[in-house]
């Protein structure tokens, strides 16, 4: 569900507008075309749905930036006609981090309902003292709504049950004291809780939105603890596990096109070069390949040679797996006890693991 109609950018960050996006409006003009509504009652009933996203857009804002004071890069943020999604390039797994972050959101609304009121409150003494500010009516129209809108989103944010904010609120809070799967599976129970009471509710007293967020809520809470279960589960892998030990060696003097044939021929991507038996770097085929285009086939490898960090083998392979995406690196070196093993490859990483998803807030 990511992409769509690019709207604008904004510290880096592209906002987007989901096709089905469009529907919404869409609906309300048919809706409205047909209960015989005028059409300046159509292109106001529009106007609060724009307002609505407008304050949508701000909230994931709030996501947004806050991750990034932590260091988290928010890919893009998409506007469904359900709400707005921030695609986070992780979630940071230290509570307080995940906390802020979830929190920033429904606080927006907040602050955007508190101005809101402020301007109204002052509008109203305004308009008791003197009439300065002439016909004030429509504009309270539209102050009023923000306020309802805004106290309207946060509080629906802050239902405790996935993927809701509040859902992240409660497992990060609950995250201060405990593991991560088991604050995740408690908030998960929490919100089915939650969940079923929506649905009996809404059933009992004929609210059918009510019945369908529940149903909604019920099968997206299941989702979030399977995510967090799997991760605890790849979290065991060790970078060791994955070391390769098949990679030709050349060493720094080899030429390109002694490099270029050896792994053309057994249909490789990247050789390792060691000097003495020692490692130090690897070359790739796309390297060896501009150079030969250059004409530097007699040259030697050595300069071609990008060096890799080192890590230990009883590391996470999805922490490592995590760094290299961040530092977008191809391979690193594992080592035990100070003492080369062999190279661990990117691919074999994400083969192993599984690509690493971007975390969405709504
Ligand atoms: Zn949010």
């Amino acid at each position: 569900m990511r992409g769509g109609i690019p709207l604008f950018r904004f510290r880096g960050i592209q906002v987007f507008l989901h096709w089905t996006f469009l529907l919404l409006p869409a609906y309300i003009a048919l809706t409205g075309v047909s209960e015989g509504s005028s059409w300046p009652v159509i292109a106001s009933d529009i106007g609060q749905i724009l307002i609505v996203f407008a304050c949508v857009v701000l909230h994931e804002f709030g996501h947004a930036l806050t991750a990034a004071r932590f260091g988290v890069a928010t890919r893009d943020i998409t506007l469904l006609p359900i709400g707005g999604v921030a695609s986070l390039e992780r979630m940071p797994e230290e509570p307080r981090q995940e906390f802020w972050i979830t929190v920033a959101g429904p606080m927006v609304n907040l602050l955007i309902a508190g101005i809101a009121f402020l301007v109204l409150a002052v509008m109203g003494l305004a308009q008791l003292t003197t009439e300065l500010f002439g016909d004030i009516s429509s504009w309270t129209g539209v102050l009023t709504f923000l306020v309802v809108a805004n106290i309207s989103l946060f509080l629906f944010n802050l239902i405790p049950a996935f993927p809701m904010d509040g859902g992240r609120i409660l497992r990060s809070a609950l995250g201060m004291w405990l593991p991560r799967p088991r604050a995740t599976r408690i908030a998960t129970v929490i919100g089915r809780i939650l969940a079923v009471g929506f649905v009996g509710y809404g059933l009992y007293s004929g609210a059918a939105i009510l019945a369908i967020i529940g149903v909604f809520i019920f099968m997206a809470a299941g989702s979030e603890a399977r995510i967090v279960q799997q991760k605890a589960d790849r979290q065991s892998l060790r970078v060791g596990q994955l070391v390769r030990n098949d990679l030709i060696r050349m060493e720094p003097t080899a030429t390109v096109q002694d490099a270029w044939n050896a792994l053309t021929l057994i249909d490789q991507h990247t050789l390792a070069v060691t000097d003495q038996g020692l490692f130090r770097g690897l070359v790739g085929r796309e390297e060896l390949r501009s150079a030969l285009q250059r004409g530097e086939g007699v040259s030697m490898i050595g300069p071609l040679t990008r060096h890799v960090p080192s890590v230990a083998v009883e590391e996470s392979a999805l922490t490592v797996l995590e760094r290299m995406v961040q530092e977008q690196l191809h391979a690193v070196m594992a080592s035990s006890n100070g003492a080369q093993v062999g190279v661990v490859l990117r691919r074999d990483l994400e083969k192993a693991l599984g690509p690493i998803g971007t975390s969405r807030t709504a």
